[in-house]
């Protein structure tokens, strides 16, 4: 492929916080960049606390633990998303259970509170392809809800940014993600007891005052000081990534307008952070296949999650506007900076496709 699906944008910044890290030994998780990472994602999402972790996944898991989530209990997820909140559930033995998306692609609080029961423990809402849940009508729902912003730093709902919505948000820093150290996640939430359970949960689960003795099934899934060193610089260069993905989603707009393609819709309380430029197609295959021979890597999003083999156990539930979108939508290359040529490829591709259709 001549254009890959995504880049990870680095800078000097990132190369000098890295090179001090290791210069003064601070490798640890306990390195003093890992701490002023957690203050600075704390502070751009107006959270009082955040613990970093080593992947979205694991600050997915270790929060749903925290809260208690275990046999017996069930978590609302959306159908359409990338699998981690689905598996996490799976993993710590609670049963996930999927609800369908609404217009703006995201969680629908309606099939929620459809699909709610005595045993439902949490809702994880997913800020999809960078664009915010509707938190207001989830939050009437009564149910703790966990935001997964891994997708959407950046993004805004009625002006609050992302992270800040439910009782504990996560964002992922993976080489695709909007702010990135290649792997990486944090949890951002504002009560200081959730806090100091999840960082017990995150040491091994020992007792906070008695050291190597074990209280709880803990793990270790926290960030180390180099990883952190990245992170704290590519969270002081955020505005940049964001804009610079905001550019390219602009230059695709712009191009691609008036082909029969639809864009990820924004609803009107929402501002998005571009994660992927995302579009549905009806005719998805041929775009896809035109992508292919002009070595741009153009890729189907996620298969609606009820499909997947590990979740069949679990039984049928319909969620049709996500099968429906799970079938048609798709990403094209994005990442911050991307330039005019690339984006003109893509373009291009793209448009052959629409011509041979339209043709
Ligand atoms: C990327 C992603 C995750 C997982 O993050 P990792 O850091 O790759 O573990 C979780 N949820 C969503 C919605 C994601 O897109």
């Amino acid at each position: 492929m001549k254009i890959p699906l995504s880049s990870v944008t680095l800078s000097e910044l990132e190369r000098r916080y890295v090179l001090d890290a290791l210069d003064a030994g601070a490798v640890s998780s306990s390195a003093l960049a890992v701490g002023a990472f957690e203050r600075a994602i704390a502070a751009a999402t107006g959270r009082r606390e955040a613990v970093a972790t080593n992947s979205g996944t694991s600050a997915l898991e270790l929060t749903l633990q925290a809260l208690g989530c275990g046999p017996g209990d069930e978590v609302v997820v959306p159908a359409l998303s990338f699998a981690s909140p689905a598996l996490v559930v799976q993993r710590l033995g609670a049963r996930p259970v999927f609800a369908d998306v609404d217009d703006t692609w995201t969680l629908d609080p309606t099939d929620a509170a459809r699909v709610l029961s005595p045993r439902t423990k949490a809702i994880v809402a997913v800020d999809v392809f960078g664009h915010p849940c509707n938190y207001d009508a989830l939050a009437e729902l009564g149910v703790p809800v966990v935001e997964d912003a891994a997708e959407a730093f950046g993004a805004a709902y009625r002006d609050r940014p992302v992270g800040a919505f439910g009782v504990a948000a996560i964002f992922s820093l993976h080489a695709n993600k909007v702010v990135s150290s290649g792997e990486g996640g944090c949890i951002v939430l504002d009560g200081p007891e959730l806090a100091d359970r999840l960082r017990q949960l995150n040491a091994f689960g020992m007792a906070p005052e008695r050291r190597y003795w074990h209280t709880d099934p803990g793990c270790n899934f926290r960030m180390s000081g180099l990883v952190a060193a990245l992170a704290l610089a590519q969270l002081e260069r955020a505005d940049a990534l964001i804009d610079g993905r905001r550019r390219v989603a602009a230059a695709y707009d712009a191009a691609l307008a008036g082909l029969p393609l639809q864009r990820r819709p924004v609803a009107d309380w929402a501002r998005e952070s571009v994660w992927l430029y995302t579009l549905a197609a009806r005719d998805r295959a041929a775009v896809l296949e035109s992508c292919r021979a002009h070595g741009v890597d153009a890729r189907a999003v996620w298969p609606a999650l009820p499909e997947n083999p590990v979740f069949r156990p679990l039984g049928p539930r319909p969620c049709p506007r996500a099968r429906a979108l799970a079938a048609q939508a798709f990403w094209l290359p994005t990442w911050a900076d991307m330039g005019a040529e690339d984006c003109a490829a893509v373009v291009a591709a793209v448009a052959a496709a629409c011509v041979d259709e339209v043709g």
